[in-house]
């Protein structure tokens, strides 16, 4: 008979409400998202020794395995041990759409229907992918698709890896938690998906090439940045006022611009290597797009020595904002160049299938 699983042995979503179908099958772990010390904690349970973790992790992460079966490495008897405690759930797309830039978005359900969506952007023999950490957002920023969804639930850390292994033989060059949601609202499992995706036995990538993007949850990027992690930080600031910033994000009654640039600088410093911090500016036609904004914006962040990222707005059916020309965004980005080294613009991706910034809201049928 198969030694019983500790309750104990695998963290479970804390602030994320309890996916339904882990409820339903709650004797067996969904072995994806784990963190490794997690994985070991769960096999020493079996009465295995670690390193079988690591094997583990090599056949999901690094051959693609899904079936522990196939995990030729492993006793026979570890195997049926596994078939019977443990899964390997990896979320299939139920709908994707190409642009015709290159880009692509996927659309997840996952369990309790809840929807959400990656976006594929490539470059070269490589690509940046975009995952989402939520299922809809509460936060309700008024430029964004996503927004006008209202609060879904957490994603799990299997949901939130799921997206990555879901685009298999893709050479990721970038991860960016920019996707649907409020990353710093479901910290817990964003940490734990950075923990496997950084991991080398996981998916492997370098700390620098992950950014974690937020509206601006100022003391989650202090615990982000307690947590040790070096991954890039990406503030969306979109206004150089408290009076504009509120009435573009809510969220901003709560965590005023001041207490952001504070949180910022700590997390840029906090570390024994310069953690990178950009900040992201939606640019939105005669609501912050003037020449004094822009100055307003260099002088602002100017002491922080960090990059900031100009967005001309992406359409949404029914959303009362615009870009600016291009001329406005040329002028916007010099003024703001006169303080700030780095400034750069991110043109549309992906913009013809509802995959660019700000458009995500998982229109799907049925
Ligand atoms: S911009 Fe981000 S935080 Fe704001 S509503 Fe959209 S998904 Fe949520």
């Amino acid at each position: 008979m198969c030694p019983p699983v500790s309750s104990s042995t695998l963290s479970r979503p804390i602030s994320a409400p309890r996916s339904p179908r882990l409820e339903l099958e709650n004797a067996r772990v969904n072995l994806v998202g784990e963190p490794r010390h997690a994985i070991e904690a769960f096999i020493t349970d079996l009465g295995e020794r670690p390193f079988r973790a690591r094997q583990i992790m090599q056949w999901i992460y690094q051959r693609d395995i899904r079936s522990f079966d196939a995990m030729t490495n492993l006793s026979k008897k570890l195997r049926n041990t596994l078939l019977s405690q443990a899964t390997i759930e990896v979320p299939a797309p139920i709908e994707e759409k190409s642009s015709a830039d290159g880009t692509s978005k996927q659309l997840f359900r996952f369990a309790g229907r809840a929807h959400a969506e990656s976006v594929l952007i490539p470059d070269g023999d490589r690509a940046t992918l975009c995952i989402s950490s939520q299922a809809g957002c509460a936060l309700a920023c008024s430029f964004c698709q996503t927004g006008r969804m209202g609060a879904g639930r957490n994603l799990t850390r299997a949901e939130i890896v799921g997206q990555i292994l879901a685009a298999p033989g893709v050479r990721l060059s970038n991860l960016v938690f920019m996707g649907m949601g409020e990353p710093l609202l479901n910290l817990d499992e964003v940490l734990a998906a950075i923990d496997v995706i950084t991991d080398e036995l996981g998916i492997g990538m370098a700390p620098r090439r992950i950014t974690v993007s937020t509206a601006g949850i100022a003391p989650a990027i202090h615990r982000l940045a307690d947590s040790g992690s070096a991954v890039g930080l990406a503030i969306s600031l979109n206004a150089t006022s408290d009076e504009l910033r509120d009435e573009l994000m809510p969220i901003n009654r709560r965590y005023p611009i001041r207490t952001l640039v504070e949180a910022a600088r700590a997390y840029a410093g906090g570390h024994k290597s310069q953690r990178a911090v950009t900040f992201e500016y939606v640019l939105l036609a005669g609501v912050n797009d003037s020449i004094e904004q822009a100055a307003a914006l260099g002088r602002l962040l100017a002491p922080l020595g960090c990059k900031v990222n100009l967005i001309p707005h992406n359409p949404i059916e029914g959303n009362p904002y615009a870009a600016p020309s291009e001329a406005t965004m040329q002028r916007f980005q010099d003024e703001v160049r006169r303080r700030i080294k780095t400034v750069t613009v991110r043109w549309h991706r992906g913009r013809d299938v509802g995959g660019a910034c700000g458009q995500l809201g998982a229109a799907y049928a049925e």
